[in-house]
């Protein structure tokens, strides 16, 4: 009931009447108010006026199922939630509940983790309170060796819905005028999002498949959101849409507008099964596009002009000597000849 009153009274300008409430969710008017008297215990903003009813003026930064149900408004991306106070990996979370047969879709928040992963073993610096950690579960019908193209999905939504987010709370009369232009944010190809040359945010993708036939896709999200303090290991490379910004953002709403783009940018890509019609708005946002860019494999290194991604979501560079190449992004990592990016 707390998800519905929630969205009831942000769905509504203005006020909205205890009566209208009760109405609506067919419960009692002493229910609606230990409702929201709870509701300004966790610290939700909820003015009541007599004669008038209640509005909510302003919400804590939570990463509830309560919050987040009343924020998500998508058909299936996040529409089914698991919330973590702490847990080891948001994406093992959902590697499990992809393996007892959640549907598409689901979706695994948690304030902190105790074993963030990166990419290769690594791991994702997962303190409590400032950050998102999440997986959503995906269930494509697609080959096994298009899964990789996902991470760029992804990573073009978050780039997308950082941005969105930004904007609507951006200038000081909240018009959000130009935010897209001024957000300075973008993809470090494939799975980074990068502002100011620091990484923002990182993307773990991990499947479980058959030879031929996918059972499910895993996609980690860590989103350096108010974080103000890095471990020294990555204080030179990290960096928070705090720090960026200098203001507060507050993570539901955050997570809310990269599953809206999420869902889309997904669609889009199951319909040609390929980034057709996203590699445009990856390039535009690719910080190692047209750029001269160091590529680290497992065995060699070579500078080569990066030129952008194909609609395989490969990098297509051009060596010293002329011949084009294509990296695919399971076997290495790009950095700029002179620093991370
Ligand atoms: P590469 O650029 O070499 O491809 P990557 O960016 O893909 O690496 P990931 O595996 O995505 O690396 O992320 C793990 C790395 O990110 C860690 O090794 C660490 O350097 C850095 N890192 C860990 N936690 C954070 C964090 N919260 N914010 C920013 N960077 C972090």
């Amino acid at each position: 009931m707390k998800t519905e009153i929630l969205k009831l009274l942000r769905e509504t300008d203005g006020y909205v009447s205890g009566q209208q409430i009760s109405r609506k969710l067919d419960v009692s008017r002493t229910a609606v108010w230990k409702v929201i008297r709870r509701l300004q215990e966790e610290g939700y903003q909820v003015e009541a006026v007599r004669n008038k009813g209640y509005r909510i003026a302003d919400s804590p930064d939570l990463v509830t199922k309560e919050e987040l149900d009343s924020l998500i408004k998508t058909r299936w991306a996040g529409r089914n939630i698991l919330c973590f106070d702490v847990t080891d990996s948001t994406n093992l979370r959902i590697r499990q509940a992809g393996d007892a047969g959640a549907p598409h879709g689901t979706l695994a928040v948690a304030d902190s983790q105790t074993a963030g992963r990166g990419r290769r073993g690594r791991s994702w610096e997962s303190p409590a309170g400032n950050s998102i950690y999440m997986s959503i579960l995906l269930r494509p019908q697609i080959p096994p060796e298009k899964a990789s193209m996902i991470t760029l999905v992804m990573a073009l939504s978050v780039a997308e819905g950082i941005t969105r987010c930004l904007g609507e709370n951006a200038g000081a009369d909240g018009s959000g005028a130009d935010a897209g232009a001024a957000s300075g944010i973008r993809i470090k190809w494939p799975n980074d999002i990068i502002i100011n040359g620091k990484k923002l945010a990182g993307i773990l993708t991990e499947m479980s498949a058959q030879i031929d036939y996918i059972d499910h896709v895993t996609v980690g999200v860590g989103i350096n959101v108010n974080t103000v303090d890095f471990p020294e290991e990555i204080k030179e490379t990290a960096t928070s849409v705090r720090k960026e910004y200098g203001r507060l953002v507050k993570r539901a709403p955050l997570i809310a507008a990269v599953m809206e783009r999420l869902e889309e940018n997904y669609q889009m890509f199951l319909r040609t099964e390929d980034l057709s019609g996203l590699m445009d708005r990856y390039n535009d946002l690719l910080v190692n596009r047209d750029r001269d860019v160091l590529i680290i494999g497992a065995k060699e290194k070579y500078q080569a002009h990066s030129m952008g991604i194909d609609r395989t979501g490969e990098l297509v560079v051009r060596k010293d000597d002329g011949t084009i190449e294509k990296i695919y992004s399971g076997e290495v990592s790009v950095r700029g000849v002179y620093g991370y990016t």
